[in-house]
Order: structure tokens, then sequence, then C-alpha cells
């Protein structure tokens, strides 16, 4: 139900800061600021979640699919389904597309100077350069146009070992490398049948923590539960909102409650055109990593249109 949050109500978060912590006042989407509570909440320096705004960010990951010739058509279509679906999403959405490696810099050149979308690395290594046959460089990576890179994937973890502490090294080399990560944290169906997905997903956070936090500051999460990867069964609104909740109040408690709220957290795991809206508007949530649905550009057009900032706000 909606609430009015009043000065009272600001006065009193105020008051009950402890530390010299910041106050924070928890508000839904819908709740209304009184302007007298706004007023207040400026003069006392007390947070209110609602009036903080978060660029949604749609990534879509092709993983090992597609070549040449399919980038080509496929940044044609997407250009044009945009056009349609939803014209301003350039002024209002971050759209990025993580094609395999060697498409980098023809995904770039295709988005026409990023007019289009901004493009991805699905991995890097936590070298510069050197005697590592196979794998890519954040540096090359950056050098050939990409601007994020996702860290972590769960398909990572699981076929390449990789640990939260190769994570952390991979954010930061990313981060010098001028690259914005995409962390992918989630939990497996045997951690959520025994009930230890918070547990788990506290632990895939350490990699957040532990480096220097104006790194920590640049990097987007996105939350992929394991078992709804790739297999069409995607969680439940209530299970995305209960974790999403989860990491902001874990981040709220490590790094405090203005960098909880300005992180972005994405959604992934089969997420399609048919229930992106559904997602959407999930609170907390402020994109979606897309796999197999993305592979389709018009069905990418419109998760991605299913962010717009009206379709969100009805
Ligand atoms: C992914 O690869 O990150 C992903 C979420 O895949 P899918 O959308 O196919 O479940």
């Amino acid at each position: 139900m909606r609430r009015f949050i009043t000065a009272d109500e600001v006065r009193k978060a105020a008051r009950e800061a402890s530390g010299g912590e910041k106050a924070f006042i928890y508000a839904e989407k819908e709740d209304v600021v009184t302007d007298e509570a706004r007023d207040m909440a400026r003069t006392l320096g007390v947070v209110i979640s609602s009036e903080i705004t978060r660029r949604p960010c749609i990534c879509a990951n092709f993983k090992m699919n597609g070549g040449p010739g399919f980038m080509d058509k496929y940044a044609a279509e997407l250009a044009s389904c945009l056009a349609q679906f939803y014209p301003e999403y350039a002024a209002e959405t971050d759209v990025v597309v993580a094609p395999p490696a060697p498409l980098v810099p023809v995904a770039l050149a295709l988005s026409n100077k990023k007019a289009i979308y901004s493009v991805a690395g699905q991995n890097c290594y936590i070298k510069e350069s050197g005697a590592f046959t196979g794998e890519v460089s954040p540096y090359l990576l950056r050098e050939c146009g990409a601007d994020y890179v996702i860290i972590g994937h769960s398909e990572r973890r699981k076929l390449f070992a990789e640990t939260d502490a190769l994570v952390a090294q991979k954010l930061k080399i990313a981060i010098d490398a001028g690259l914005t990560p995409i962390m992918c944290l989630g939990e497996n169906i045997d951690d959520r049948k025994t009930a230890k997905t918070f547990a788990v997903i506290a632990q895939m956070l350490t990699a957040l923590y532990s480096i220097p936090i104006e790194y920590s500051k640049k990097v987007i999460l996105a939350y992929e539960p394991v078992w709804a990867i790739g297999t069409g069964m995607n969680a439940s609104s209530e299970q995305i909102a209960e974790v999403c909740a989860f990491i902001r109040k874990n981040i709220m408690v490590k790094l405090g409650v203005d960098f909880s709220n300005a992180i972005r957290i994405l959604y992934g795991g089969s997420v399609n055109e048919t229930n992106a809206l559904e997602i959407a508007v999930i609170k907390g949530i402020d994109g979606a990593l897309v796999g197999g649905a993305s592979l389709k550009a018009v069905n990418f057009a419109k998760i991605i249109a299913a962010f717009k900032t009206d379709a969100r706000s009805n």
C-alpha cells in the first residue's frame, strides 16, 4: 500500500542514525514524499531511497554464438526495432552487447560509434599482457572499443573453476583498464533447496569488498540464479526481490547506505520478451543480463523497451 513519508519520519530517522552513518528511509517507488519531508531530508542529510534513480542497463550476452554475418544483420535489426519500440532508449538506458571476443571490434563498428549499443567483453584475464595463451587482456578489450566486461559468469565459475578471489582480481584489472565490470553472482539449485542462497550470495559479494572502494563503485552487479540460466525457468518476482533486497542490505552494512542505493543490480536467468516487464518493475532491479533471448534482435529490443521509464512506473 502506498504510504506518505512525512517530515516527522525524516526527523526520527535522523535522530536514530548511529555512529556518523547517514540516516536512511527505505521507501517504495510509489510512496509519496511530502514537500516538507523532502526539504527536511535535504537539511538533515537523510537519504530517501525512492528519490534515487538508477539508470537501467540491459546487456545481451551472446555467449559462444554468432559470427560477423550474424553481427551485421543483428546491429541493423536492433537499431530498427529500437527506433520502433523505444526511440528514446539511448537517453534513458545503457544498452550493451557482449559478443564473443573476436567480434568486439566488429560489433563496435556496426554500432555506429556507440549510437546503437555499447560493447562488452564476456570475460578477461588478470594480466595486461604476456604468456597466457588463449586469454584476453582487459586492456586489449578496451583498445578494441569495449566499455564493459562480464566478470564471474556462472559458466566461468563452473566450467573454468573461477573463484571469488580470481573474480576480485579481474574486477580490479578491468577497472584499471577503463572497463565497467558486470559482476555475476547467484546460487545454484542445491544452494536454494538447502536454504544457502543468502550465504552463497554473501560469500560472492566478498569479491566486491576486497577491492578498494573507489573500484567497487564502478561495478554493476548481475544477480543470476544458476538454476534459471538457459533453463527457461526464470526466478519469481518474489525470489528476485528478496535476493536483491538481501544484496542491498549486505552492501549497506559493508559499504554504507549511499553505496548500497547507488549500485546497479541487474537480473539474469531466462529473461525474455514475455517476462521482461514483470522483471523490470521489481523494486531494486535496474536492468537485465540476457542470454538466449538476446540472440534475436527483435526480442532483445522488446526486453529493452520493458525498461522504459513509463512502462516501469505504471
Ligand atoms: C546469461 O547467460 O547470463 C543468461 C542469463 O542466460 P539466459 O538468459 O539464456 O538464461
